[in-house]
């Protein structure tokens, strides 16, 4: 399996070589040359595997440069009920990500049984050791540096605590983290790990990385890396939960499903995108956002139009408050019929602060094809999400976080009584306590090793929004 760039201006390269890569050389993103292709046999085969069994044979498509042998010890390490312990009472942790149903034809894939409480730690765990094993082949160190809001941060710091050759700097926001997500970070006592608080707000933290990132000497030297989202093997991570959402909910193979999926940096659902060009039979890829709809507007209408900073809401599913998709491209790629040139025609237009039109004459016959890639869309607003929490407290008996319930609402609306709906859980309730207080006049559950969390001891400094005091933290503390 190789990979190419969706600007179509670099050679093609294995696995290995871009697990560590962020972006392209040429400003794009890494895809399979090819998607590979599942048979009727195989699919009949996967239906009865473990997680773990099925990661291997899902990432096996993907990782044809590493020894099958290491890549199953790999994955058999990391989709453990250990590590996927946190969900609630009577969950079953050896399902790793178990499929709730709420009644015949409706249900939840529980993605949020990791350490930190969302989906991210179902990729970021595995790229943790996939990370790990790099470094160790290649006698390699490496620094990653990051900005965060919340969930990100805290799932790369779970997945990376401990490995050898890496070290994490995370940039936080002083005081704007809930005391849950600060305490989750800052209580880990691991000596790879290093949280910044940052006297600012997240654009402050997102500028820092940016100038450092952009200082080359800087970046060689100290073996900066990232793990954003845009990363390949995070979102080929993610494919392997599609398979198992879609073996819980049928019975056969002859049978297709919908998912629904919260979105934001367009990472999850695209990985809904792989696994239906494998061959997957998805019917509808259901994007739900919340009131930052970008992407809801593209599918609507064909104009995607990022929007600035300042044009971004603050919402009660924080994790989606994102203007500009950085997986978008990934799927807009396959759109055009792989067509670079055209891409490189549509991202300038996008880099330059910009916006695409592709209900335009010279896209249509592009756009036109939407439906046949089975996206559909729609958006849910703070309102919408206290009375799906609450619907589905009453009528369920189920506790869900304000992420899961945008993308329950959109779901809903989108729902064919005749084909079963499974709505991606991507975070667990106790992560935003305060929405559910409002929804539903009650304490969230709490997973009981996260109780008390709040009072552990902290391990954080405290930096003015300056890159160069930044640099010489890391300069005097990288591996
Ligand atoms: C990151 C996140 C999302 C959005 O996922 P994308 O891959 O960015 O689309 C949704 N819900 C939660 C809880 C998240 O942490």
């Amino acid at each position: 399996m190789k990979y190419v760039s969706t600007r179509g201006n670099s050679t093609s390269r294995n696995f290995t070589e871009i697990l560590l890569a962020g972006l392209a050389p040429d400003g794009g993103l890494y895809l399979p040359e090819a998607y590979p292709r599942v048979t009727q046999a195989e699919l009949s085969e996967w239906r009865g595997l473990s997680y773990p069994a099925l990661a291997f044979k899902v990432l096996g498509k993907f990782i044809t440069d590493m020894p099958a042998g290491d890549l199953k010890q790999l994955i058999d390490r990391t989709y453990t009920a250990q590590v996927y312990c946190n969900g609630r009472p009577g969950g079953d942790a050896a399902e790793i990500a178990p499929l709730r149903t709420l009644e015949p034809g409706l249900h939840l894939l529980e993605l949020s049984n990791g350490p930190t409480l969302a989906f991210k730690d179902m990729a970021m765990q595995l790229l943790g050791n996939l990370f790990e094993y790099a470094l160790d082949q290649g006698h390699a160190e490496l620094n990653i540096l990051g900005a965060t809001s919340g969930d990100t941060g805290s799932s790369a710091e779970y997945a990376m605590r401990g490995k050898h050759g890496i070290r994490v700097f995370m940039l936080s926001p002083q005081g704007k983290m809930s005391r849950f997500q600060t305490a989750q970070m800052f209580s880990l006592q691991d000596a790879n790990i290093f949280n910044i608080a940052v006297q600012g707000v997240f654009d402050n933290c997102q500028d820092i990385v940016k100038a450092v990132s952009n200082d080359h000497a800087f970046k060689d030297r100290y073996k900066i890396g990232t793990v954003n989202s845009i990363n390949w093997a995070r979102v080929a991570a993610q494919v392997v939960y599609y398979f198992k959402g879609y073996f819980a909910a049928t019975q056969s193979n002859d049978e297709q499903v919908d998912f629904s999926v919260p979105s934001g940096n367009f990472g999850n659902i695209c990985a809904g995108h792989i696994a239906r060009m494998m061959g997957l039979p998805i019917r509808r890829l259901i994007l739900a956002t919340n009131e930052n709809d970008v992407l809801d507007e593209f599918f609507r209408t064909g104009v995607y139009q990022p929007r600035a900073t300042a044009q971004t809401f603050q919402t009660s599913s924080p994790s989606m408050d994102i203007s500009k998709a950085s997986n978008f491209e990934r799927f807009i790629f396959d759109l055009v019929g792989r067509d670079a040139a055209t891409m490189r025609g549509l991202w300038g237009q996008v880099d330059a602060g910009g916006a695409f039109d592709l209900s335009q004459t010279q896209y249509a016959s592009h756009f036109a094809r939407i439906a046949d890639y089975g996206f559909v869309s729609g958006t849910s607003c703070h309102a919408d999400r206290l009375a799906t929490i609450r619907r589905i407290w009453e009528q369920y008996g189920v506790m869900i976080d304000t992420h899961t319930a945008d993308g329950l609402k959109v779901g809903l609306e989108h729902r064919e009584q005749c084909v079963p709906l499974v709505c991606l859980e991507t975070a667990l309730p106790v992560k935003f306590e305060e929405t559910i207080r409002e929804a539903l006049k009650r304490e969230p559950e709490r997973p009981a090793g996260l109780i008390g969390i709040e009072d552990l001891p902290q391990r954080f400094e405290v930096m003015a929004a300056d890159a160069s005091a930044v640099k010489d933290f890391i300069a005097a503390h990288a591996a």
